[in-house]
């Protein structure tokens, strides 16, 4: 055999091994993504554990905002928008809470946006124009604090799962309701525990109104708008600090990443104590559940 033959017989029987291998991992890949779980983004932490909850092995889901960061002003990068497109769903408190949505028409993007807010009916929520040119309501967006309109946010989870993943169906829906009879329990021993309690309190930004309510609570608030990077005035701290000198209140409520000598300032002028209410919007240690027992647990110190 000389060379040309040899050269001859090496292309014949590699290239078709070639094509083969090539042939064979696209297909393989083809195959993956025929199988692959739902991809699943989430706007802020506590939809990202909510989805959790419903998706579990089934659903591969991201949190949007990097742990630690405060959600209210975050906006997405273009990298961030460009992993929105190519995820299967992306989900949203509502109510104005992702500013950043509404940006989304404009750049003409095309992705699955659950909003988990659809149903709930809220009688804080105002429809205004704002500064810039398009309507849309806004207002109190913390509905995720109380366990019972969280209730709702899981239960739309769970559908739009359902909606893009037949198959698993079942599956979302038995978590869901599962979950959802973790957050009755949670609602049952908060109504119990606090019900012969008195009902004011000072938190640190309007986070709780959807929880008073719930409740038959009294949310006083430092900061007034529900902009928890908002500066208070001297003004301010004098107002809040008269009005836990009239209602008698010893104990002020700060959160995770507020300014902690705000809220100092305030206890050190009537003689009371600092404890943390967390409106739960960042990722930290502790589930929702731990975390609003945790609040429970404080709110009791100060209100019973
Ligand atoms: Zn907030």
């Amino acid at each position: 055999m000389n060379n040309t033959n040899l050269a001859i017989i090496a292309i014949v029987i590699v290239v078709p091994l070639v094509s083969f291998v090539v042939y064979a991992s696209d297909s393989k890949i083809q195959q993956n993504t025929a199988n692959s779980d739902l991809q699943v983004m989430t706007s802020f932490y506590p939809l990202y554990e909510f989805a959790q909850k419903v998706g579990q092995d089934k659903v591969d889901v991201i949190l949007l905002v990097p742990m630690g960061v405060e959600p209210h002003d975050w906006e997405p990068t273009i990298q961030d928008v460009q992993r929105m497109q190519k995820a299967d769903l992306i989900v949203i408190n509502g109510l104005g809470f992702e500013s950043w949505v509404g940006h989304l028409s404009e750049i003409n993007f095309h992705g699955n946006i659950i909003d988990t807010s659809t149903g709930i009916k809220t009688d804080m929520i105002d429809s205004h124009e704002d500064s810039s040119n398009h309507s849309h309501t806004s207002g109190d967006p913390h509905i995720w604090l109380n366990p019972v309109l969280a209730k709702i946010q899981v239960q739309n989870i769970a559908d739009a799962f359902s909606k893009h993943d037949p198959q698993n169906d079942k599956f979302y829906q038995l978590n869901a309701e599962n979950y959802k009879n973790e957050l009755d329990l949670l609602d049952t021993k908060i109504r119990n525990e606090l019900s012969s309690c008195s009902r004011d309190f000072i938190a640190f930004h309007d986070a709780f109104s959807y929880f008073s309510q719930e409740y038959g609570l009294n949310q006083h608030t430092i900061i007034p708008s529900n902009n928890p990077h908002a500066e208070p005035t001297a003004r301010t701290l004098e107002d809040v600090i008269n009005t836990a000198k009239e209602l008698d209140l010893k104990i002020i409520f700060t959160e995770e990443t507020a300014d902690p000598r705000t809220a100092e300032i305030i206890s050190n002028a009537i003689n009371g104590r600092v404890l943390v209410l967390s409106p739960i919007e960042i990722g930290d240690d502790g589930d929702y559940i731990s975390r609003m027992t945790e609040n429970l647990n404080n709110l009791k110190e100060a209100l019973c």
